[in-house]
Formats: structure tokens, sequence, C-alpha cells
């Protein structure tokens, strides 16, 4: 509200990593509606264990080798990079019999350690995703390096706001870029204020990694 958004344009995302699934629940039952996971293993795990409405991102890299069972833990894939791994989505929700829904995940500050594809590489990955039957894009997604000051990753915000605008007029009639996840604990009211929809929030909602057993 301070930011001047409606606040039901968006959305929580409780990302999950770490956290035992007892915590995901009781965060669940607190209202939380989507849960953001890195890991096949660990989705598996805890979704074993949660069985409640609810929806499940993936917000991790992912191997090719695990997109057959991503395509039944996940409702959103937000962390698509690259072609090979659209055409094996499609391959595999087509056998499913499912409709996924793909974020594109671009990196904007050219940092080597972090995944994502460069902003000239978007738009042949939106239209791939256009042109398979079983997929659709809804959005785009990033992760700005770390900085202490939140105002330093404002321009990442900015950034991915003004390449979906740049996109959304010459991507494929059917795509309707609405999506931008960005923003975390300690950004994410700056995300918010540059145009997030998905805030995908760990430490804030659930203490620091590694500390969830004191
Ligand atoms: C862990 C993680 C988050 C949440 O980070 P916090 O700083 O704990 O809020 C968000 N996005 C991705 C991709 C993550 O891996």
């Amino acid at each position: 509200m301070r930011a001047g958004r409606d606040p039901s344009e968006i959305v929580l995302v409780a990302a999950a990593k770490t956290v035992p699934p007892e915590k995901v629940r009781a965060a669940i039952e607190a209202g939380v509606n989507v849960i953001g996971e890195n890991y096949v293993q660990e989705t598996k795990r805890v979704k074993a264990q949660i069985d409640l409405p609810v929806k499940w991102h993936l917000i991790g890299h992912l191997q090719s080798n695990k997109v057959k069972q991503a395509v039944h833990l996940f409702d959103v894939v937000e962390t698509i990079d690259r072609q090979s791994l659209v055409k094996e989505f499609q391959q595999y929700a087509s056998l499913a019999d499912k409709r996924l829904e793909l974020l594109v995940q671009v990196n904007l500050s050219g940092e080597l350690s972090k995944s994502g594809v460069k902003p000239d590489e978007v738009l042949p990955l939106i239209e791939t995703i256009a042109h398979s039957e079983n997929l659709f894009c809804s959005g785009l997604m990033t992760l700005p390096p770390f900085f202490d000051e939140p105002e330093r990753a404002r321009h990442y915000f900015s950034e991915l706001r003004e390449l979906r605008d740049r996109l959304q007029p010459i991507v494929p009639g059917n795509v309707r870029l609405q999506e931008l996840s960005m923003g975390m604990s300690g950004d994410f009211a700056v995300a918010i204020e540059e145009g997030a929809t998905l805030v995908r929030i760990g430490t804030a909602l659930f203490g620091p990694r590694g500390a969830q057993g004191s």
C-alpha cells in the first residue's frame, strides 16, 4: 500500500528450502498460498507430508534429468534458462497431460555464478514456450546480486520491468507477461515498488536457514 500498489496483485512465495515440513505447514495454515522450493528431492519429501491446497513453485536451478519429476511436483517453474529445458518440459508435460506455467529467469548482472539468460535471449525462449502446446509463459524472474543495502538492487528490478514492457508488444499474440518474480527478504519492499507480482521470501518468514531446530 505504501508503494501505491494493490496488495491483491502481489503474491507471497514462501521460499522453503531447508525448512522442515511442520514449519511449512504452519506457514500455510497462517495464510501462505504458494511454496517456493529449490530442489526436486526436498520438494518430494516435503510434499509427501503436506496435503494442503497450495501451489508449488520451482525457484531453484533445474538439471535436465529432473524435468520429468518437476512436471509432477510443480505448478509453476520460475527458472527457465535454456531452450533444451523448454523442449523437455513440453515432452513430459504432454505425457502427463498437464499444462505448465513457466517464467523465464533473466540474468541482469552478468554474474557467471547466477543462472538465467541474457536479456537478448529472452524473446526466443518465450517464443519456444508459446509454441509448445502444454506450456505457457506468464512472465520473468530475476535474482540480483546480494547487497546489504536494498536500494542497490533497485535498478535490477526496474530493468526487469522495463524488459517486460519492451517484450510485451512483440511476443506471440496470446502471451501475457503479467508476472515479475523479484525481491527476497532483504529487498522485497524495493521490488514491490518496482512492480514485483511474486516476492520470494524465506528468512523473513522462517528465520535464518540452518537454525530451524533452535
Ligand atoms: C532462498 C531463495 C529466496 C529467499 O531468500 P531469503 O533471503 O531467505 O528471503 C528467494 N529466491 C531464491 C531463488 C532463493 O533460492
